[in-house]
């Protein structure tokens, strides 16, 4: 029998068409080893089980979905294999000769637990909103110069920790750890300022065994895909460990990734112009005459019910190109699974804040959570989602999904 639909008619559904196709891994059933699997609507599709029916990839592109419980061997392929099976999976979902064999492969997204779709490699968090800089600089650093000297001369870092990535849906526990106390010595004892951040996260791919990736092998060769990414950050602790380095222990107990990966591709049509360069840049950093990769992603923050923000990625002063130039271009390698987050999220009004601490300046202002009371940091069984989306080609919308997790109180 011939169908006379394609996937994309029968499956397709506005955030997920055929424009995104974000890759992810799934227990299609329980105590089973993790599938790797593109999101079609609300429908997962096996990847291994689809080839096995229809055939048509080389045979790299086919070793890298049979039996593959997460994008891991994907990420090490490299981009001419990521573009041979984006192409495939459209001709596929696109041609009605074929939905027969989706269908069989597809499993409702409600009916399946998501896992981590890649092993973090390693994992820096940067800094490149100016407006977020901007802001913390002015509650933590009052009687000085909001942003520092170094802060457009390179996108400001720090290396976190790659085991305490989670994905969404994990609780996150309030952490414990050394708490500054106003006249007196510090004490110890769980966070009394956990906070989030609302960020993008970049998955790296490909190889650069010595490093000094540029900006145009950035974009080409190694840059995959991005999901939505909460740095949970225990401010108070934050305070007290920082000075002279750092952070450290009150960013490293717990990040949250979004399930889905949205591929590097599927953000070509959100590309904007970052804005402009105040400071001329060094040449490894200097986009002014490379393709722009500013990002015109839209990140909706929720605390339980309530929608208390919604952060402009576009604002971004440094792009994912430049924060991965900037990380090699000491000659420190890059491996597939490497992972980075862009920073906060922050445009220039007061609603386009991505953390409780530029909401609340700093804990003066506190928020009314739905149960009437005020707050300014998290309180334990709170629920932070964050939800993304942004334009893909002609009406189409690219969704990155959710992002969001619960606070449990401190052990
Ligand atoms: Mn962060």
């Amino acid at each position: 029998m011939t169908n006379k639909f394609t996937a994309v008619d029968l499956l397709g559904k506005h955030g997920f068409g055929v424009e995104n196709l974000p890759y992810g891994s799934v227990y299609i059933e329980e105590n089973t080893v993790p599938r790797v699997v593109v999101r079609l609507g609300d429908h997962a599709i096996d990847l291994g089980f689809l080839e096995s029916t229809i055939g048509g990839l080389s045979s790299k592109a086919k070793d890298t979905v049979t039996d593959q419980p997460t994008i891991d061997a994907l990420l090490a392929a490299g981009r001419p294999i990521w573009s041979e099976l984006r192409n495939w999976l459209t001709h596929i979902f696109t041609n009605p000769s074929h939905t027969a064999a989706v269908k069989a492969a597809a499993t409702s997204v409600s009916d399946v637990n998501m896992a981590m779709p890649f092993t973090v490699g390693d994992y820096v968090d940067f800094y490149a909103s100016e407006n977020h800089a901007t802001n913390i600089g002015r509650i933590l650093r009052p009687n000085e110069e909001p942003l520092k000297p170094n802060w457009k001369h390179l996108p400001v870092s720090y290396h976190g920790r790659a085991s305490t990535v989670f994905i969404s849906g994990t609780p996150v526990r309030r952490p414990k750890g050394i708490r500054p106390e106003k006249d007196a010595n510090p004490s110890f004892g769980p966070s009394r300022k956990l906070d989030i951040e609302a960020e993008i996260g970049f998955i790296v791919g490909g190889s650069a065994p010595q490093g000094e990736v540029s900006l145009a092998e950035a974009a080409e060769n190694h840059l995959f895909g991005a999901v939505l990414f909460n740095d949970w950050s225990a401010r108070d602790i934050q305070a007290f460990e920082f000075v002279p380095l750092g952070p450290n222990l009150s960013k490293s107990f717990a990040s949250t990734i979004s399930a889905w990966v949205v591929p590097w591709e599927a953000l070509d049509a959100a590309r904007v112009m970052p804005p402009s360069r105040d400071k001329a840049l060094l040449p490894y950093l200097d986009d002014s005459d490379a393709d722009p990769y500013g990002l015109d992603i839209s990140v909706e923050i929720h605390i339980d019910d309530q929608h208390v923000s919604t952060a402009p990625y576009s604002t971004m002063y440094w792009t994912a190109p430049q924060m991965l130039a900037h990380m090699t271009v000491n000659g420190a390698a890059i491996r597939p699974g490497d992972f980075f987050g862009s920073g906060t999220i922050s445009g220039s009004e007061p609603n386009q804040r991505g953390s409780l601490m530029e909401m609340t300046l700093g804990g003066k202002v506190p928020l009314i959570a739905s149960t009437g009371e005020n707050f300014s940091y998290l309180r334990d069984g709170q629920q932070v989602t964050l939800r993304g989306s942004a334009p893909g080609p002609g009406e189409s919308i690219i969704s990155f999904g959710e992002c969001t997790a619960t606070v449990l109180p401190a052990t």
